[in-house]
Order: structure tokens, then C-alpha cells, then sequence
């Protein structure tokens, strides 16, 4: 087994490749997780750099430093999927497609890499199969409160032996949203086919290179985000481990997310393979000549936000901002803004981000019951991707004022369109 080091990345994740063209550099950002608690001296900080590079030999979009994954994902690292709609009717959905393509039975083992706090796992449990999660952080506790076996560590070389004593080999196992996150491809990928039984299938869920691209989702650049996918690059990735895509689809999570299924042995394959890796062509992701309409659309729109904010707080009126998901804090950093452009951000009330400041910033995170007692002019949705879920909820809950959209080009939205 080779020891992972971390820092920069100088080879393609995929491919080994040295060749590795900077797509767009944001600069230096703190871990989105590291949030300091309000009232206390301010600690030291870590900063990485953050930076996409582009290999042109197999396609793959990704980070220009690998963090510690210890410093990335603590025990007690906040994020958890239960609590978005879109993520929960995901999951459901998930659950539903995977078995009527695959026709699984009782006896099936799923395994689901970076299973959280088991959202997705409870839907294959009351489907009748045997599952697993594997889970560093404590959310592995609520996935066990909620009847998921959970091991409670990172997946990686280590857990195969143990999982194959324990539970056999795999009939599916799904990474959502963590196939992109996770340092060290190969022991990943080596790991995933060892515990796939013969004719298993591994289902990834990841955010979407071209969904980040055409909705300038410069915020989702973070140290947790190793790799942005397409459909090219990860086949590139799985055939080089025997795996094959047979069905593919878009999703709507995490503002453009897509699904691929892939197999050990031979199986149809679906028409939904070939018209994904069209689109992928013809919007000329195996090339670069995107990269400086991208770079131009990212800096335009930081701008375009940075003028409308302060042109408000010039004016003398309020802006509350709603939600501190992990890209929030990318936004905040790159934007540059503060305390004195933004008042607040809040969260809604249990959530473990109250208390803290912003990742790197001065920005205090507090309960959402603030937005209604105040009533702030404005409420910059930092969650923007989830928008069309969040802006009717928070008028109905009595907020007043206008929302600003941040991306992909800033605006706002008169509270009377959600009348
Ligand atoms: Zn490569």
C-alpha cells in the first residue's frame, strides 16, 4: 500500500499526466469546515490554494492541492444530507431507479461510500436489502440510530478485508457525492472493485462539470472538491478498472449533479451513455477552448456581485444572508466580502454552523429567526442552488424584503414574484 501525501497535485488524478493547464485560480481559501466560535480569541488559520488545472489527455477538471482529509472532514464535520429536500427525494429516487434496472433482492448486499448520516442507505433498508455505510464523521451515529449499519472510518484499502469477512462482496455500491471528494484514486477505485461482486454495479452521484461551467458555480471550488467530473472523464477513469458505463442522467442536486452507473460485467448499454457524451463534445469539454469564456463569466460575476452588494450597503439598507453551506464560504472569501457588506448569515435553528463565524471571515452565523424579528431589506441566498426550494419557504415563514440571487450573474428578486 503507498502512503498518500498531501499538498500539490502535479499529476492527473486519472491519468498520471504532468501536463496540467491552470483553468482558473481563485486563491487562497480556509477549509469550508473550519469555522470559528464566535466569543472566543481568534486561532490560527490554514489556508490552501485553490486552483482547477485541466489535463487535456483524459479530460478530468481538478484541484491543484490535495488538503488532509483530516483537517477537510473532522469528526464532527456538520454537513449532513437528511436535511435538503432535493437530496432526500434524490436519494428516494436512487433507490427506486437502481432497482428496477438491476432487480435486486434480499439478499443483496449495498454498500454506500460516505454514507453521512444514512439518508440514502435507509431507502435501500426499507427496500429489503442488506446494507452498509461507511462514514468517517459522528453522522455515522445518527445512520445507526436510524437502523443503517455504519463503520465508522475512512473507505479505502483498509475496510475491504474486514467488509468481505463480515458481509460478502457487494451487489451495488454508491458513492453520492464523495466520489469527487475522496484523496487517492486508485486505492478508491481498487478497493471499489475488490468489493463488487462479479456482476455488482457502482453507482456515483457528482456534481457536474457542465453545470458548474454554465452556471459559473465558481463557489462549489473548494479543497473538499478533488475532481470535477463529466461523463468523458469518468469513463476514462472506470474503464481503466474494468468498469463500464451503461447509464448515465443528470440530476438536480447540489445545482447540477449527474448519476452513472457502472459494471464489472458485460451489460446493455443505455442510449442515455452516448447522447451525455455528445453534449459533453459538443460543448467542447475535451478541448480548452472554454476555459477563458469561463474564467472571463467567473470574474465578471464576482464583480458584478461585489458592486450590487456594496451599491446597497451604500445606500444604507441591510443584507442578511441565508444559509452558510460549504460553498458559501468560497463565495465569501473570493468575493471579499465581510461583516461590514454582509450583517449576518443565518441558519436554521439546530444547526451546529450557529455560533460561528464564516470560514475565514468575521461574518457571524446565527439563527434564521433573526431574518423575521429584523427584517432586512435584502437576504442574499448563498444557498442560490436550492433557491427555488428556499425563497417561497422563507416568505411564508414571514420574511418581507428582497432576495439577491448571487449566481450565475447577480440579481435580484422581488419578494412580490413569490406572491
Ligand atoms: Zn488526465
Amino acid at each position: 500500500m503507498t502512503t498518500l501525501t498531501y499538498g500539490p497535485i502535479t499529476a492527473c488524478q486519472i491519468c498520471g499526466s504532468n501536463d496540467l493547464r491552470s483553468v482558473l485560480f481563485l486563491g487562497y481559501l480556509p477549509p469550508v469546515n473550519t469555522m470559528q466560535t464566535i466569543g472566543t480569541a481568534h486561532d490560527k488559520q490554514e489556508w490552501f490554494p485553490a486552483e482547477i488545472l485541466r489535463c487535456p489527455e483524459c479530460s478530468l477538471v481538478q484541484l491543484g492541492y490535495a488538503a488532509d482529509p483530516n483537517v477537510l472532514f473532522p469528526p464532527d464535520y456538520p454537513y449532513r444530507s437528511g436535511t435538503t429536500r432535493i437530496l432526500r427525494e434524490n436519494f428516494a429516487d436512487l433507490q427506486r431507479e437502481a432497482k428496477a434496472l438491476l432487480g435486486l433482492t434480499n439478499k443483496d448486499l449495498i454498500i454506500d461510500i460516505g454514507s453521512n448520516d444514512g439518508t440514502l442507505l435507509k431507502n435501500f433498508l426499507d427496500g429489503g436489502n442488506r446494507v452498509l455505510g461507511v462514514e468517517p464523521s459522528l453522522n455515522a451515529k445518527l445512520a445507526e440510530d436510524m437502523g443503517v449499519e455504519t463503520k465508522m472510518t475512512f473507505f479505502g484499502s483498509s475496510v475491504v478485508e474486514p467488509i468481505l469477512k463480515s458481509h460478502g462482496k457487494a451487489k451495488v455500491i454508491t458513492a453520492a457525492n464523495v466520489f469527487a471528494h475522496i484523496h487517492g484514486l486508485d486505492g478508491i477505485m481498487k478497493s471499489i472493485v475488490a468489493l463488487l461482486e462479479d456482476d455488482g454495479v457502482f453507482i456515483s452521484e457528482s456534481h457536474y462539470l457542465l453545470d458548474l461551467l454554465t452556471t459559473v458555480q465558481y463557489d462549489t471550488i473548494y479543497h473538499e472538491h478533488l475532481r470535477h467530473y463529466s461523463v468523458t472523464s469518468l469513463r476514462f477513469l472506470l474503464e481503466r478498472y474494468g468498469l463500464t458505463i451503461f447509464h448515465a442522467k443528470r440530476i438536480p442536486t447540489h445545482g447540477g449533479s449527474i448519476r452513472v452507473y457502472a459494471s464489472k460485467s458485460k451489460r446493455a448499454v443505455n442510449a442515455s451513455v452516448a447522447a451525455m457524451l455528445k453534449e459533453e463534445e459538443e460543448a467542447g469539454l475535451q478541448g480548452d477552448a472554454w476555459v477563458k469564456p469561463f474564467r472571463d463569466r467567473v470574474l465578471h460575476s464576482k464583480l458584478a456581485l461585489y458592486e450590487l452588494l456594496t451599491k446597497i450597503k451604500s445606500s444604507g439598507k441591510r443584507i442578511y444572508a441565508i444559509s452558510a453551506p460549504s460553498r458559501a464560504s468560497t463565495l465569501v472569501n473570493y468575493v471579499g466580502l465581510d461583516d461590514g457588506i454582509i450583517d449576518c448569515v443565518l441558519e436554521i435553528q439546530g444547526s451546529k454552523k450557529i455560533g460561528k463565524y464564516m470560514p475565514g471571515r468575521h461574518i457571524p452565523v446565527l439563527d434564521e429567526a433573526k431574518l423575521y424579528q429584523d427584517q432586512p431589506e435584502y437576504a442574499l441566498l448563498l444557498s442560490w442552488h436550492i433557491g427555488a426550494e428556499l425563497m417561497p419557504n422563507l416568505k411564508k415563514r414571514g420574511f418581507k424584503g428582497d432576495f439577491i440571487v448571487p449566481l450565475p450573474e447577480p440579481r435580484i428578486m422581488k419578494n412580490a414574484s413569490f406572491i
